[in-house]
């Protein structure tokens, strides 16, 4: 075979790349375009996305790159939820705000691996850029270092594994050279309403999740009364686990007395910020968060409430020792730098260069920019709730301090919690707006979190009214199927 057949015989022709993505940009725009006015939840079954998409057998022969964008946007189209619209209110899902989509696509047609400085200069020091200004405008200790992670799941691993080291470290323990065979037991101490991503944080780490669990207020914040009982109770420095944000309620622990407690013991506090650390931002909010600062780790999600597209969350460590002996890498093949390598701050080796988009928003919006996302959303919470509280029958079962609200639904007679579940079915089905069933004070409750950049009051009006509408249509059928009023 010769040079010419070698090049005649490539699979990829350059000329093609503008015909692509303008094909690509045109399925984008039509799609976002639709995510306001769409039924929230897709009308289509998985037997017709497994039709659409393949006739069982793998293709022999490739087809053309136009004709499979247009199937993989019809597939999209038909099977996606509108959660980039206004009304999507399910588990805690931010939209994407338009400047971070923009940046996303540049992360992808520059397709550095966001490892190495030597692998792409440029990402590494946006994503140096993008750490320094989240330290400062979250008021985290100045030398906190920062990786970026898939999400919150792998910011707590980081930040466990940072804390692993320190306190083994303390105690003469190696726990990247020996292992944890024969360590000294750390006692975690941990909210029993923590999200369940902290034990499987712990199990990854061969820490095992036998948590001391500490009790929480009626709005899910941890019990402090609870927490210096346990404090008390194990024989090591532990490391507390508390949240910024719980995921059914979004109340905050109480910060400042969790880390002066815990620090007292010699212990090392995280937190799970996941939903609440952005309101870090607010002038409005951040007094919920006093002494947020004093902890030791924290972590959140870039793609809930920063609206940047998946995948994105934050770990933060005010020990950057720890952080890099933890999860950092010594091989033969890198060589030592100046420059700040991405490998050292994440698990991950290879990646993509996902701090990108949080840069696009963090220079779009600014800190008051964010501070105005996050405090609309607290009003919508506040005013869905109200609108919904207004209605017999409705009770709003948590007090609302960030975008989180929970909702219950109640006859005389009945089962509130079939009745509860059967209104969030029918506002799935519905359409107007969608949102999730959970489990808060061992009741059945509808969830609404409020985290797009885009809901507006307006939304938030005819959400509640679609949801009034669903529990009425609910509370009918039973008094006609009971004979009761
Ligand atoms: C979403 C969430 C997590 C898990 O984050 P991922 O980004 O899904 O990995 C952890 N904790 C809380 C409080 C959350 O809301």
């Amino acid at each position: 075979m010769n040079h010419d057949d070698i090049s005649s015989d490539s699979p990829v022709d350059d000329l093609e790349f503008g015909d692509i993505l303008q094909r690509a940009y045109r399925h984008v725009l039509s799609w976002r375009q639709s995510v306001t006015d769409r039924p929230v939840f897709p009308v289509v079954t998985s037997n017709e996305l497994r039709d659409l998409l393949t006739d069982g057998s793998p293709p022999e022969a490739g087809t053309d790159a136009i004709s499979t964008l247009d199937i993989l946007a019809r597939a999209g189209e038909l099977g996606s939820t509108a959660s980039a619209g206004p009304r999507y209110f399910g588990y805690v899902i931010g939209s994407s705000l338009p400047v971070a989509v923009g940046a996303d696509w540049l992360v992808t047609a520059w397709d550095q691996n966001a490892t190495l400085y030597s692998c792409g200069p440029a990402v590494s020091v946006i994503e140096e850029v993008c750490a320094d200004w989240l330290v400062k405008m979250l008021g985290l200790p100045p030398h906190t270092s920062a990786g970026f992670t898939t999400g919150t799941q792998m910011a707590a691993f980081t930040c466990l594994a940072a804390a692993r080291h320190h306190l083994l470290a303390r105690q003469g323990w190696d726990a990247e050279a020996d292992g944890l065979w024969g360590a000294p037991r750390i006692p975690v101490i941990a909210g029993e309403q923590r999200h369940a991503s902290i034990d499987r944080a712990l199990r990854y780490l061969g820490m095992g999740t036998r948590v001391h669990d500490v009790g929480c207020d009626a709005n899910g914040a941890i019990d402090l009364s609870a927490l210096r009982a346990e404090l008390d109770r194990v024989d090591r420095p532990p490391i507390v686990c508390v949240q910024a944000g719980n995921i059914n309620t979004g109340a905050v622990d109480p910060l400042r007395e969790v880390c002066e407690l815990t620090h007292d013991r010699g212990g090392w506090v995280h937190v799970d910020g996941a939903i609440g650390l952005w309101a870090l931002a607010s002038d409005k909010y951040r007094h919920l968060f006093d002494g947020a600062h004093l902890a030791d780790s924290w972590t959140t999600d870039a793609h809930k409430w920063l609206n940047v597209p998946f995948d994105c969350g934050i770990a933060f460590v005010a020990h950057p020792d720890a952080h890099r002996a933890a999860v950092g890498v010594t091989a033969a093949y890198l060589e030592a730098s100046a420059h700040r390598d991405q490998i050292n701050t994440v698990p991950d080796w290879s990646r993509r260069a996902r701090s990108v988009p949080v840069y696009a928003v963090l220079r779009t919006l600014g800190r008051a920019g964010i501070a105005r996302l996050i405090d609309r959303n607290v009003e919508h919470a506040h005013r869905i709730a109200a609108h919904l509280a207004a209605e017999l029958g409705i009770e709003i079962v948590n007090e609302v301090v960030l975008n989180q609200v929970l909702v219950r639904f109640t006859a005389p007679g009945h089962d509130d919690d079939e009745l509860t579940r059967e209104v969030i079915a029918r506002v799935q089905d519905d359409g107007t707006c969608w949102l999730s069933g959970s489990v808060f004070d061992n009741r059945v409750v509808m969830r609404i979190s409020i985290c797009s950049a885009y809901t507006t009051a307006e939304d938030i009006r005819r959400s509640a009214d679609a949801i009034i509408r669903c529990g009425r249509d609910a509370m009918a059928r039973r008094a006609r199927t009971t004979g009761t009023g």
